[in-house]
């Protein structure tokens, strides 16, 4: 079994608890317009352009034969015409263009993941993000069970999109499940991430009545998600469903910029991070509506 990735990130500290590598899978059925992983959004390999390391020298335009580059105020990609054949890869002297995405055998997944595992120690052990894990259910679970034949702890990242069959699937393989609840009203979750949340929350009810290890997390995006009424609305169907849950927010973090920049895609988020005492205020929101496990950055 071959799945599709596009990154690897060793000694990852927030991705579960310890130290971790995590391994990034391409594809996912949401379209967060926040999204810190534009590269991961679709199964297919990406071709980036970097403008701040380019030299503007034109040699990769000499390289495509497909008529796919022009240079005007920095280097444009026409993605109806690329192939992806990495001709103008090789070709850069600024190492300015890449491609990002390529299919791996589970095995080989699997063998990256543990190569750290020395260093992993107690809390410490492996975690599949992305993308969206469940996309690839079957590439992941394969990949997890190797992980835990080794000895290692595992975690996934998700927003629990996906028929019930592929959480069952992979309950086996995950110790720890690390799940996103953007929106609580459903017509909002419809607008903005292009999908019913209604399967997400039946999963998250699902999984605590399995006795699953959670934490809930809600990335807080200054114009969409961080409102008063989103948090207060997640908390109360959080602490509802599980009276023990750990509830996580994750603080806005704009260095996605210059991806969005590297795909000639515009990003909607404006500002920056919440400030301190936003995230209190928020945190207050929290414990009024009875969560106790609340996990801070
Ligand atoms: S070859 Fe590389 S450095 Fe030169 S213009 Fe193209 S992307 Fe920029
Ligand atoms: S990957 Fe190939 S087709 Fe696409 S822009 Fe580069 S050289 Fe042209």
């Amino acid at each position: 079994m071959t799945g599709v990735i596009f990154d690897l990130k060793r000694f990852a500290v927030h991705d579960g608890s310890g130290l971790r590598s995590t391994l990034f899978l391409k594809g996912c059925p949401l379209r967060c317009p926040w999204c810190q992983n534009p590269e991961g959004m679709a199964r297919t390999p990406l071709l980036w352009h970097n403008p701040v390391t380019c030299l503007r020298c034109g040699t990769c335009l000499a390289a495509c034969d497909r008529g796919a580059l022009t240079l005007r105020d920095r280097i444009h990609v026409d993605r109806s015409r690329c192939d992806l054949c990495g001709r103008c890869v090789d070709a850069c002297p600024a190492a300015a263009m890449d491609r990002t995405g390529r299919s791996i055998p589970a095995e080989e997944a699997a063998a990256l993941l543990l190569r750290d595992r020395v260093f992993f120690g107690e809390g410490g052990g492996v975690t599949l993000s992305g993308g969206e894990v469940l996309s690839q259910w079957e590439f992941a679970r394969e990949v997890l069970a190797l992980c835990k034949k080794a000895g290692a702890d595992t975690a996934i990242e998700t927003c629990l999109l996906a028929p019930r069959s592929v959480l069952e699937a992979l309950l086996p393989v995950v110790d720890h499940f690390m799940i996103d609840i953007k929106y609580l009203d459903a017509e909002t979750h419809r607008a903005v991430l292009g999908a019913d949340n209604g399967p997400i929350l039946d999963n998250y009810r699902h999984l605590v009545k399995q006795g699953a290890d959670v934490v809930v997390r809600t990335p807080l995006i200054p114009g969409f998600t961080a409102t008063e009424e989103n948090i207060r609305a997640i908390a109360r169907f959080v602490h509802e469903t599980d009276p023990d849950a750990k509830y996580e927010l994750l603080n806005f973090n704009p260095l996605c910029r210059s991806k969005y920049s590297a795909l000639e895609q515009n990003y909607p988020v404006q500002g920056g991070a919440l400030k301190p005492a936003e995230m209190e205020r928020f945190y207050e929101i929290l414990a009024r509506e009875g969560i106790t496990n609340i996990i801070k950055e």
